[in-house]
C-alpha cells in the first residue's frame, strides 16, 4: 500500500534511497540542510514538518550527535504508532537512546544502517542490518525491498549497529593484512598476479582481495584500477573503526586487531595523505615504507 514516509538526509546515501521510494509509488516528503530534492519527494521547511502525520520517518545522517538533535525536533510531531528508521551508522549507544526516546513517545524505533555503498543506494540493492522490535521491522519491511535486497532482523534496538560495526572491523583489518602481504610479496619478488591468483583461491582470500582488490590491474576492477578515488573513502573506515573502539571501550571487549587498524587508518588519513583516497590505498602506502 502507498505509505506517507518523511526521509530526512538527502546527501549521497539518502537522495537515491529517497527516489527509489517516491519512484515505487509511496509519497516521500524530504529535509535537508543543504542537498536537492531527489526526483519525486517533495520539499518540506523543516524536518518536523518532514516528520508530521507519516507512517514512517527514514533518517540518514552523518552521525549519531546529529541523529539525537534531529530525533528530538521530529519526535513531538510523530504520529503515535509511526516508526522512527535510522539508516545512518552511529554508536550503538546513540541508538539505544534514541529508541528509549522513541518508546516513551509511543513510537516505533528501528536502527537499520547499510551496507552497499552509493552504488547499492542509487540500484536499490543495500543490505540492511536492523536492529527494533518485530512490529516495527514489519512496517519497515516493504521499504527496506524497494530499498535494498536483503534486510537481516540482529534483534534489539543497537543490534543493527553493532552488525554494521563488528563487520568493518572485520573489513578494516583484513584490507590492511591483504595490503601488507602484497607489499611484503613485491619485496620477496613474486609478481602480483601469482599473488592474486594463489591467495584468492587458498585460505588467505578474502572480500577486499577477492572482491575489492587493493593491486591495480589484478583481480575484479576496484577503486586501484580508478587511481584509489573512492569507493570508500579512508575516512569514513575510520569512522566506522573508531565506532567500534569506543563500542569495545564501552562493553570491556579485547580488539586488539580493531585497535591497530584504527591506528593505522588515523595516521594515514590525519598524518599522510589517505584523506580523499580509497581505502584500499592503504597498499601503496605500505609499498612506500621499509621496516622502522
Ligand atoms: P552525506 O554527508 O552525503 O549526507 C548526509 C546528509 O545529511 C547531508 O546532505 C547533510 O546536509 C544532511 N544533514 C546534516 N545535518 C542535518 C540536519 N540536522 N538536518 C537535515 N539534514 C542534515 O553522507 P552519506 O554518504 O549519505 O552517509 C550518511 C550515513 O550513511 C553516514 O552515517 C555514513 O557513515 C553511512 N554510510 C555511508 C556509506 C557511503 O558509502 N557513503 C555507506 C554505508 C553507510
Amino acid at each position: 500500500k502507498n505509505m506517507q514516509i518523511g526521509f530526512i538526509g538527502l546527501g549521497n546515501m539518502g537522495g537515491p534511497m529517497a527516489r527509489n521510494l517516491a519512484a515505487a509509488g509511496h509519497s516521500v516528503t524530504g529535509f535537508d540542510l543543504s542537498a536537492p530534492m531527489p526526483e519525486g519527494v517533495t520539499a518540506a521547511a523543516t524536518a518536523a514538518e518532514a516528520a508530521d502525520a507519516r507512517d514512517v520517518v527514514i533518517t540518514m545522517l552523518p552521525n549519531g550527535a546529529i541523529l539525537k538533535s534531529v530525533a528530538a525536533d521530529i519526535l513531538p510531531s510523530m504520529q503515535a504508532g509511526s516508526v522512527l528508521v535510522d539508516c545512518s551508522t552511529v554508536e550503538v549507544d546513540a541508538a539505544r537512546a534514541v529508541a528509549a526516546d522513541c518508546a516513551a513517545s509511543g513510537l516505533g524505533f528501528l536502527d537499520a544502517p547499510v551496507s552497499g555503498g552509493v552504488g547499492g543506494a542509487a540500484a536499490g540493492t543495500l543490505t540492511f542490518m536492523v536492529g527494533g522490535d518485530d512490529k516495527s521491522f514489519e512496517a519497515a519491511g516493504p521499504l527496506f525491498e524497494i530499498m535494498g535486497q536483503k534486510a537481516v532482523h540482529c534483534g534489539g534496538a543497537g543490534n543493527g549497529q553493532a552488525a554494521k560495526i563488528c563487520n568493518n572491523m572485520i573489513l578494516g583489518v583484513t584490507m590492511i593484512a591483504t595490503c601488507e602481504a602484497f607489499a611484503l610479496a613485491d619485496k620477496l619478488g613474486l609478481d602480483r598476479q601469482s599473488m592474486f591468483d594463489v591467495v584468492s583461491t587458498s585460505s588467505g582470500y578474502s572480500w577486499s582481495l577477492n572482491a575489492y582488490c587493493p593491486a591495480p590491474g589484478v583481480g575484479p576492477q576496484s577503486p586501484a584500477d580508478n587511481d584509489y578515488k573512492p569507493g570508500f573513502a579512508a575516512e569514513l573506515m575510520l569512522k566506522d573503526l573508531r565506532l567500534s573502539q569506543a563500542a569495545a571501550e564501552a562493553a570491556d571487549a579485547d580488539t586488539p586487531m580493531g585497535a591497530a587498524a584504527r591506528t593505522l587508518y588515523e595516521d594515514f588519513v590525519e598524518k599522510e595523505n589517505g584523506k580523499g583516497q580509497d581505502f584500499s590505498a592503504m597498499l601503496p602506502r605500505f609499498e612506500q615504507r621499509g621496516r622502522s
